[in-house]
């Protein structure tokens, strides 16, 4: 399977590589995973027995640095995997323009059958396998938070790292996706399921395209199936919900639900916490296998939880019109071929999920300047504001509303400026991978690029200009 999914995005990263004009040698080195590091070490259990842990960590591209990617904690984990999901990450960060090579990590365990002191001891020793090869530092490797990983082992890491490192400046850049107290930034749990949301705007606002798939422009009224409940899905869900999308369709692994008038997400979430199953949700009509909520009835299906979900097999019974690819590799290399050709919009996991590692990007700045976005310029701002408020009202001879006034001379704080930075780094890199797609389309043809292929090949320019000067290739 996941040997597979590196034939993939191989594959995917070939097909965009013919359309760029670039070296081939040079798209080879590009391709290749620069290093990954395969370690075990033993855990012991609170029961006393002894176990060995299998843990990775690839770095798949060194031409910015540090590397960056989050860290998975899954039985499904592989080397295959973890290679293939890095790869995804270098394309990604040059997608967005953030300063990275892209790099992954997994440890193969299944979370659920380990105490949290067990999962504590497995991430220490992680990190400290990882500071002992020199595969995690501010400047070298920086990991995050992914599938079966969040603050809390960003904590660990963070806390693990500190002890081995005492007195390195900059020592809380090691690792992103960390608690607001232990050096995170406001906006980072979010940040993946809200650049989907901008993401998604952003595609729904072109006239053209929209029209060219069979649909109105706008977000509002859209029909949406989200595959995945998890931190991507769910914000993804809630801000799309929040725009006027009508969400028909919630998938988890164990079962998905149904309602072409809408569901509630947080009455569906909590039912799911009480439940461990969506399965009975009194708002909509059960769909018992997870797999068939993919071919539901929708405009919007956005895919959130893992890769080679949507395959040759049932890709041709889709009926959305936009695949919103929330997850990693969500859709297979033959999927593609067959989305394409019956003319959907798949909107690339490279760039649409890509709102994770632009925060991290920003919380690592952060770090690094050992200051608080907003801190310097919020009183200022406001102070100016307000002035700017007072001659206005004074000029007309009216008030603003209280709530208006509040509004208007607030200043810009943390989430604020992350919040605006994300839609930035969206909206600009949409309109570069839309443009990029313009340009091929018009010259291979219309049906012969889509807009991974566009992702890519505008990634693949990006990078390539890092070797440049280098003397490496001619
Ligand atoms: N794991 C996330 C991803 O796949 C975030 C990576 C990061 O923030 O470094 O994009």
């Amino acid at each position: 399977m996941s040997n597979d999914f590196l034939k993939q995005v191989d594959r995917a990263f070939t097909r965009a590589a013919a359309l760029t004009d670039q070296d081939p040698a040079l798209l080879e080195h590009i391709k290749r995973c620069k290093s990954t590091y395969y370690f075990t070490f033993p855990l012991k259990r609170d029961d006393g027995r002894l176990e060995t842990i299998e843990a990775w960590r690839a770095e798949h591209s060194h031409h910015k640095l540090p590397t960056k990617g989050g860290i998975r904690y899954s039985t499904e984990v592989t080397e295959n995997e973890v290679i293939a999901l890095a790869t995804l990450m270098t394309f990604k960060c040059a997608i967005v323009d953030v300063p990275f090579g892209g790099a992954k990590g997994g440890i193969k365990i299944n979370r659920a059958n380990y105490s949290d002191r067990e999962l504590e001891r497995i991430t220490r020793r992680y990190t400290f396998e990882l500071k002992r090869k020199n595969f995690i530092g501010p400047g070298i490797d920086v990991p995050a938070p992914d599938y079966g990983t969040g603050a809390r082992e960003m904590s660990w890491m963070v806390d693990t790292y500190n002890s081995l490192s005492s007195g390195e400046l900059n020592s809380l850049a090691c690792v992103t996706g960390k608690p607001v107290a232990q050096g995170g930034i406001r906006g980072r749990t979010e940040a993946t399921g809200r650049g989907v949301y901008f993401g998604v705007r952003e595609a729904c606002a072109v006239d053209d395209d929209m029209h060219e798939a069979g649909l109105k422009a706008g977000i509002r009224g859209k029909r949406v199936v989200i595959q995945g409940l998890g931190n991507v899905g769910y914000h993804a869900a809630k801000y799309l919900s929040e725009a006027g999308a009508v969400l028909v369709g919630l998938a988890e692994y164990n079962g998905a639900i149904h309602n072409p008038d809408g569901i509630d997400l947080t009455k569906a979430i909590d039912y799911f916490r009480a439940h461990s199953t969506l399965i009975g949700y009194p708002g909509a009509n059960d769909v018992e296998n997870s797999q068939d909520a993919l071919l539901l009835d929708c405009d919007i299906l956005v895919p959130a939880a893992l890769e080679n979900q949507i395959t040759s097999k049932n890709a041709g019974e889709i009926k959305a019109k936009i695949i919103a690819e929330a997850a990693n590799g969500p859709t297979t290399f033959q999927a593609d071929e067959i989305l394409r050709q019956r003319g959907c919009i798949v909107l690339p996991d490279t760039y649409l999920n890509a709102g994770g590692v632009t925060v991290s990007y920003f919380e690592w700045v952060k770090n690094l300047s050992h200051l608080r976005f907003g801190r310097m310029q919020k009183r200022f701002s406001q102070a100016s504001q307000r002035r700017l408020v007072d001659s206005l009202q004074n000029l007309v001879d009216k008030k603003f509303a209280p709530e208006d006034l509040a509004q208007i001379t607030r200043g810009a704080d943390e989430a604020d400026l992350v919040d605006s930075g994300l839609e930035e780094t969206m909206v600009d890199a949409y309109a570069q991978v839309r443009n990029t797609w313009d340009e091929l389309r018009k010259k291979h043809g219309v049906d012969k690029v889509d807009m991974r292929d566009a992702a890519f090949a505008s990634a693949i320019n990006k990078i390539a200009v890092c070797y440049d000067d280098l003397g490496i290739f001619p």
